[in-house]
């Protein structure tokens, strides 16, 4: 079945009772961000001044992000991967080291892991949470373990006293994927002040948007200076200023790095998207509560947050029990998609995909809890651009799909 307006038409053409025809007439797109006016005015500002790569505005946004997480560094990059991966490649994990994650996450924190030549060590997660069972962890640590990266699912953040205990015990470096975590807390800690190194998405869906974009923040001068040279290529400090006003700048290359600035022109979205996180989150939490009530007791919803800390809601997720529903996943997101809207799965557990069973001999059964989840979940649209009415439409479609209206 077709979606969006011609699914519709057809079918009302074709004499379709009314009641099945899609109740809104757009398509309602999953993640879409919220930009306003002063990002448009940055980005032209940006595009009349003649400096488009990284330059000033790329540097008050990392200003601007350290002092939001508190972080003494931030490093700006083009997205949260390279910034997972040159935190990887800063603490020189290489060939014959073992990294422990999480499979209930994007293909991208496993992947770096092979990007350095190390090998991804998954861990099952908490049915609750779908973040990661620090005992889970302490079963998977080997002499050959170097560092453990926890993913915020969803927003909310791991424990992370218990994965920090270990990490200290047994010597490792803790690297976070805070790509969904903007704006999360733990027990009085930023998201961003707590680990080794933290790596945050600014992708085109994500809670801060840049289009494509990330940043990485550490408390460690150490960690810093290198990431920042690996970050542009390795060339000596501020090498971006070479064609600047302040004269040439002679520069030198210190180590074979990586093209992974962020420009300014993504910087200006930075800049005003950030300023305005916090009322997109309590816009979030507004339609994360009308969610709430209307799916309680029909679905799965996600478990509260954790005391002392700050849920970044960066996906609402339904558990759906395909016996009770007569009807799976995908058939959902499909039935969905013919009402009008746009969801989708977050995620299908890593250790399941070709690459990962390949290479690792990964199958199911080894991850319990995340293939529980993985079989279940779909995310419903969470954008702060949803209106009042958009959300009725979703709760309405929903309802009506699983047969509970
Ligand atoms: C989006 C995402 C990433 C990758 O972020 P990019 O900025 O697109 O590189 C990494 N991890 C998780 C959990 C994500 O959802």
């Amino acid at each position: 079945m077709g979606a969006g307006m011609e699914g519709g038409m057809k079918r009302m053409t074709g004499g379709t009772p009314i009641e099945l025809r899609p109740r809104r007439k757009d398509f309602l797109v999953f993640g879409a961000p919220l930009i306003g006016e002063e990002e448009i005015r940055e980005v032209e500002d940006t595009l009349r001044s003649g400096w488009l790569g990284t330059g000033p505005k790329t540097k008050r946004f990392e200003a601007d992000f350290a002092a939001y997480t508190g972080a003494r560094h931030a490093i700006a990059l083009n997205s949260c991967t390279a910034g997972l991966h040159l935190a990887l490649d800063a603490a020189g994990i290489g060939p014959g080291d073992e990294v422990i994650t999480t499979p209930m996450t994007f293909c991208a924190t496993a992947n770096v892991i092979m990007h350095v030549g190390a090998k991804p060590v998954f861990a099952d997660v908490d049915r609750r949470t779908f973040n990661l069972d620090p005992d889970a962890v302490a079963k998977a640590i080997t002499p050959r373990t170097r560092a453990i990266i926890p993913v915020h699912f969803a927003g909310r953040p791991c424990d992370m006293e218990p994965l920090l205990d270990l990490a200290a015990k047994h010597g490792l470096i803790v690297i976070e994927d805070a790509a969904h975590a903007t704006e999360a807390r733990y027990h009085g800690l930023k998201v961003g002040a707590i680990g080794d190194m933290t790596a945050f998405s600014f992708y085109a869906t994500k809670n801060v948007v840049t289009g494509e974009g990330g940043m990485l923040t550490t408390h460690s001068d150490h960690w810093a200076e290198r990431i920042r040279v690996r970050s542009l290529h390795g060339l000596s400090k501020d090498a971006w200023k070479r064609y600047s006003s302040d004269g040439f700048q002679p520069y030198d290359t210190l180590y074979p790095g990586y093209k992974y600035n962020m420009m300014d022109l993504q910087a200006s979205l930075g800049l005003h998207q950030l300023a305005k996180v916090d009322a997109n989150l309590k816009r979030r939490e507004e339609i994360w509560a009308r969610y709430d009530e209307a799916f309680e007791g029909r679905f799965l919803i996600p478990a509260p947050p954790e005391p002392e800390t700050v849920h970044a809601r960066h996906l609402y997720t339904l558990l759906l029990e395909p016996e009770k529903l007569g009807m799976g996943q995908v058939d959902f997101l499909e039935a969905l998609k013919a009402e009008n809207i746009g969801a989708g799965i977050h995620f299908i557990a890593l250790h399941l995909h070709s690459f990962y069973k390949d290479r690792l001999g990964t199958k199911r059964g080894d991850f319990p809890n995340a293939e529980w989840i993985s079989d279940r979940t779909i995310s419903l649209p969470l954008s702060p651009k949803l209106t009042n009415s958009d959300v009725d439409d979703v709760i309405a479609a929903v309802l009506r799909i699983s047969g509970r209206a």
